[in-house]
């Protein structure tokens, strides 16, 4: 009977998920996906195969449908398409590990505590991460529970990089730049040697351009600097969230402009970025296509590629030059023209674009003897399979040496 894994990525109104097949030492086999929408209301389930046709769909329930709700019908529809498979472990994808772990664990109670301590830090990603963790534990305390975290990659980084100038008070509280998307970004640097080895040890900038958007510099794979901080709103703009701003603009909305701090952070979230100055739409495909005839679409549009330009010339500052510049997640993986107007943007580091490629959507999209430019698409669900591998087996071959079974690499 085939091992399989499940991987859950919770979010506040949605559970998306995917099945692995453990192949042993080899890859993790995707064998089916899917996602439940609208949690917290009529929610609907659609399950996909690897080539996304959809094998089943309908409606949750018509009712207000919870986290927990969501979760025991995907465990029941599991459940009934068995297809000979043994659930062995859940990986989730949990936004934040905050100082306590630089890679994967094992779920017990003590280290669900720890998460639900780093809550105050992701307070509108972190509670909704936990949701299906303590689910499952209530239902099925035997099943592994493996969390991956969003902030782990980046504890390779330099002690400088994850410092704000402030008082020395605040990094002994857990004030300090965490940064995020790193499942994203393990997996580019695990896949590079596939592209162009010689980009392995190389100086390597990653774009990942989603809803969420930051970039991260890259130096022999591991992460150095990144565009995210404390928290998943700092950095270039996003689809709603602001990206950077001066934090006296934080005081003046709430001194002056007398809004309270839930609605400060309502519009710094969900009202800025490409909605909030388009007026228009989050969806770079909408506003794509309005564009040449709504001057606030095209000023949306060319902020986040001003400030992502500004963001790769600091992160050059810091990796001292670029051999390649990656565009991955929705837009970097989708969006013709935001590509290239990034890559013109960057004409003076010798990076030139391929249009022809660049239409394609080829991985090599750059041409001449400068930096190189790719698309490599992400998969954070196969990091986190990886990992869910990696904690179960290490678990297995320290409880052969000691008859006990271990929790997965804290630091
Ligand atoms: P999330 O952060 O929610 O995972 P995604 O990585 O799915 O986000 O990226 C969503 C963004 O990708 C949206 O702005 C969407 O418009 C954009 N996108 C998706 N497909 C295309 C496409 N074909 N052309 C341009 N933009 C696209």
């Amino acid at each position: 009977m085939a091992s399989v894994v499940v991987v859950l990525n919770a979010g506040s109104s949605s559970l998306k998920f995917k099945l692995f097949e453990d192949c042993g030492d080899a890859e993790p086999r995707l064998v089916l996906q899917g996602a439940i929408e609208g949690v917290g209301g009529p929610a609907r389930f659609a399950v996909r195969d690897t080539a996304n046709n959809v094998l089943d769909e309908g409606v949750v329930a018509e009712s207000a449908v919870s986290h927990e709700d969501a979760l025991l019908h995907l465990v029941g529809w599991l459940t009934r398409h068995k297809d000979g498979h043994t659930l062995v472990a859940v990986g989730h994808r949990v936004v934040h590990g905050g100082d306590l772990y630089a890679g994967p664990v094992r779920v017990d109670d003590a280290v669900l505590s720890s998460l639900h301590a780093l809550a105050p830090l992701a307070p509108l990603h972190q509670p909704h991460n936990l949701k299906p963790i303590e689910a499952i534990q209530r239902r099925m305390p035997d099943l592994p529970q493996i969390a991956c975290f969003d902030t782990a990659f980046h504890r390779t980084q330099p002690e400088i990089a994850q410092m704000f100038a402030l008082p020395r008070s605040f990094w002994d509280q857990g004030v300090k730049r965490y940064g995020f998307h790193g499942l994203s970004y393990q997996y580019i640097a695990s896949a590079l040697g596939q592209y162009e080895p010689r980009l392995v040890p190389g100086r390597v900038i990653v774009a990942h351009l989603g809803n969420g958007a930051s970039l991260c510099a890259l130096k022999q794979g591991q992460s150095i600097a990144t565009t995210m901080g404390f928290s998943a709103l700092d950095g270039v703009p996003m689809g709603t969230r602001c990206g950077a701003i001066d934090p006296a603009v934080i005081f003046h909305m709430l001194r002056s402009m007398k809004l309270g701090p839930e609605e400060a952070e309502r519009v710094l979230y969900t009202q800025s970025g490409l909605l909030g100055v388009s007026g228009l739409s989050n969806d770079m495909r909408k506003l794509r296509a309005n564009e040449a005839t709504n001057a606030c679409a095209r000023q949306a549009i060319d902020l986040f590629i001003y400030r992502i330009t500004r963001e790769i010339g600091a992160l050059m500052a810091i990796l001292g030059g670029l051999d390649a510049l990656i565009f991955t997640a929705g837009i970097g993986e989708n969006d013709v023209a935001t590509r290239a107007e990034i890559i013109a943007n960057l004409g003076w580091t010798g990076l030139a674009v391929d249009a022809v490629a660049n239409q394609a959507g080829r991985p090599l999209i750059s041409m001449g003897t400068g930096p190189t430019a790719w698309i490599i698409p992400t998969n954070e669900e196969l990091v986190i399979a990886r990992q869910v591998r990696d904690v179960l087996r290490s678990a297995q071959s320290q409880s052969k040496h000691s008859g006990s079974v271990a929790a997965g690499g804290t630091t």
